[in-house]
């Protein structure tokens, strides 16, 4: 895979502060969009800036549908509907996203401004800064916001902060660098009740606990227990009377398995299998996920493998495994 470099300090800043002025500087519409299944750092990052923006007095659209669990961070009448085609001379926002084509919500033509994290990115945007040295693409917002020189309010700072959480996995991720603990300060300083947010961001529905005791009845471990998988297939979802968001986080249960490097979490979608995947260091999940079609970050990443059923998507899966635990020096 492409290696791709981290912004130098004073290219990032700078950079920075020439999207600050060409989001301060013109009249037209922004239109602010992430990755699709949009998680807790694509909605946060997106929703921070919409607002930061608005208080400058722009239009913006936010055209985001948050999954059930993040929905308590939006207003009423805040979320745009997906648009088909850009208004006149729009601005593209695309956050967290390192691939145009994972980018949903809008067409990712005319001028695209990307702000993204992703190892992974193909450096699509007109403009874009990619740092894979940053924890959340939340984080970069937060450094945006700062060179529009928004005054932060709680309602700014409450999904800047909800992206850097959940993508550090509340804090405890290997990226939870000074710089993510310093911003979180910073942020909490801004108003934020971070018990509150962190309890809440927990909440989940009666049937998703239905659901983790199907889900938890399919663990297995493989490789000696180096890695650990599991499933949800529709029946599933459909018996236990959740819907596909519902099994979001489960891959984040399993990885806990002691003695475990990987862990991959199945989940059918219609003609096709996604697959979320976890590791420890020394093994990358984005290895897996590159071998496998997808992308992401190293110690978490995705693929979605098309036309396969779970029961097939199996081996396939497995095999990546095995190769990076191999590369890893972990298995013979
Ligand atoms: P998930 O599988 O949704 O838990 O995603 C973990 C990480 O991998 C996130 O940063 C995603 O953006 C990324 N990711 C998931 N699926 C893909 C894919 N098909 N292509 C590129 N990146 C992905
Ligand atoms: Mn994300
Ligand atoms: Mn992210």
């Amino acid at each position: 895979m492409e290696q791709i470099n981290n912004e130098s300090e004073p290219r990032y800043w700078e950079k920075m502060r020439l999207v600050a002025d060409v989001l301060r500087n013109s009249d037209a519409p922004v239109v602010i969009i992430a990755h699709e299944d949009p998680d807790g750092d694509a909605v946060g990052s997106t929703l921070g800036l919409a607002r930061a923006l608005r208080q400058l007095g722009r239009e913006v659209w936010w055209v985001v549908d948050p999954p059930r669990f993040l929905r308590f961070l939006a207003r009423e009448g805040e979320i745009h509907e997906p648009v088909d085609e850009l208004p006149d001379d729009a601005i593209l926002v695309v956050l967290d996203s390192g691939d145009r084509h994972r980018a949903v919500g809008a067409p990712v033509t005319g001028f695209v401004i990307n702000i993204d994290h992703h190892g992974s990115n193909s450096r699509f945007g007109q403009i874009h800064i990619v740092d894979p040295a940053k924890a959340a693409a939340a984080q970069m917002v937060k450094d945006l916001i700062d060179s529009l020189e928004v005054e932060w309010t709680e309602d700014i700072a409450t999904p800047v902060l909800t992206g850097l959480i959940t993508d550090t996995g509340n804090f405890r991720f290997g990226n939870t660098t000074p710089e993510v603990l310093e911003t979180a300060a910073e942020l909490v300083g801004h108003g934020v009740n971070l018990a509150e947010l962190t309890d809440r961001l927990q909440w989940r529905p009666p049937q998703y606990f239905k659901l983790m005791g199907m889900v938890l009845s399919t663990v297995q471990f493989h490789f000696g227990g180096l890695a650990v998988t599991a499933h949800v297939t529709r029946e599933m979802s459909e018996e236990a009377g959740s819907g596909e968001e519902d099994s979001d986080d489960f891959v984040g249960v399993i990885r806990y398995a002691e003695g475990s490097y990987v862990a991959a979490f199945l989940k059918e979608r219609e003609g096709a299998t996604k697959v979320s995947i976890r590791s420890r260091p020394g093994v990358s999940a984005q290895n897996i996920a590159v071998e496998l079609g997808g992308g992401g970050h190293v110690p978490a990443a995705g693929a979605t493998l098309e036309g396969l059923t779970i029961e097939e998507a199996y081996p396939v899966v497995l095999a990546a495994i095995e190769k990076e635990l191999q590369r890893a020096g972990l298995l013979g």
